[in-house]
């Protein structure tokens, strides 16, 4: 990763985007991945993507997805003394929820206020996980008027404090929303390598940055509509499975360190599987298989669905303590996310189609 690279990575990982508020992410994103591709555009929600023309006339149209969105809070109640309740924004996890701090986006720009966690000695629920409506936020004032005065009010949406932290010499990257930050840093590299190795694709390429993804894939589905693209591939996290307590029997068995992971499944077109999977043998890129037997959860499954079916399979990075501040995925298996999307690219022909044949 170099210094361009990282200051991006950065840069957007700081940058809050609470589901259903993602444009100042967006802007950064879009303004990293201009220089690579031919255009950008943004639709009514703000799902945003950037064009990378082919050289042919009628191509065929591929769609790269990631969400730009992260889980959240948002203000559900304002007490007469100042103390703040909150609804969660997508899958927040209240067990975790209690001694955090958050930064919340209000009208006259952000307030950092932290989530109060009554002492161990006093509290009645002892070890109990709390729910969302037990936590509460403490922002430093008395009273309501005063919370308001901050520019807070009923809806402003919040996103923990917890920034990028690398642990082992560079290794590994710690970050809050690195689901699925890091995809859209996966997809935007992809362009930059195309740009940079001076690959004119046959196919058009969308690199996509979609919205509202922690809510049920919203702006994925809005966008494969408007889009119509011919084939997609979903870049999200999945659960790797190599900390402590987790059985592999269940969850499967996926590591950090050992490249990007393909799920196969009925949402995932088989003929795009195979593409993959090929190419991920001939150019020898690290790769890790994973099954789900109904839906992936992902923006996959609203691609797939959209008009009259579009092929589209999810390739995950994977990821420990999902929708957690300290979400952590290692740097290598984003290179090897980057260098098969690359291959994936440069091995298609205007001629291909991933549609089944009778
Ligand atoms: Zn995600």
């Amino acid at each position: 990763m170099d210094n361009q690279s990282s200051d991006f990575l950065t840069d957007y990982l700081n940058t809050p985007a609470p589901t259903g508020y993602e444009m100042d992410a967006q802007r950064i994103w879009s303004e990293y991945i201009a220089p690579y591709t031919d255009e950008q555009q943004c639709d009514a929600y703000g799902s945003t993507w950037a064009v990378l023309r082919s050289k042919h006339k009628d191509a065929p149209t591929l769609m790269l997805d990631a969400h730009a969105d992260e889980i959240g809070f948002s203000i559900r109640h304002i007490d007469d003394n100042g103390f703040v309740r909150v609804e969660r924004l997508g899958g927040s996890d209240a067990a975790i929820g209690r001694g955090r701090r958050i930064r919340f986006i209000g009208t006259d720009g952000e307030v950092i206020g932290i989530t109060g966690n009554t002492a161990i000695h006093i509290r009645d629920d002892g070890d109990k996980a709390p729910k969302v409506w037990d936590l509460y936020v403490d922002l430093g004032c008395d009273s309501r008027e005063e919370v308001e005065a901050l520019g807070l009010r009923v809806g402003t949406p919040g996103v923990y404090c917890d920034g990028p932290l690398m642990l082992n010499d560079g290794r590994r990257l710690v970050c809050r929303a690195l689901d699925d930050r890091l995809c859209g840093y996966i997809i935007a590299e992809t362009a930059r390598a195309l740009k940079e190795q001076g690959v004119q694709p046959e196919w058009n390429i969308i690199f996509a940055n979609t919205v509202q993804e922690e809510i049920g894939c919203v702006g994925a589905g809005m966008l494969a509509f408007n889009l119509a693209p011919d084939a997609a591939i979903c870049l999200d996290v999945t659960h790797a499975t190599d900390s402590p307590g987790l059985d592999k029997g269940r969850y499967g068995d996926i590591r950090l360190g050992k490249g990007g992971c393909l799920c196969y499944g009925p949402a995932c077109h088989p003929n795009l599987n195979a593409r993959l999977e090929l190419l991920a043998d001939k150019e020898n890129i690290p790769m890790q298989r994973e099954t789900t037997g109904r839906s992936t959860g992902t923006n996959t499954d609203a691609i797939y669905r959209a008009r009259a079916g579009v092929p589209a399979t999810c390739f995950s990075l994977p990821l420990r303590y999902m929708h957690s501040p300290v979400e952590t995925a290692d740097l290598h298996d984003v290179q090897c996310c980057i260098e098969l999307l690359v291959a994936f690219i440069k091995s298609l022909k205007c001629s291909d189609s991933f549609h089944h044949r009778l």
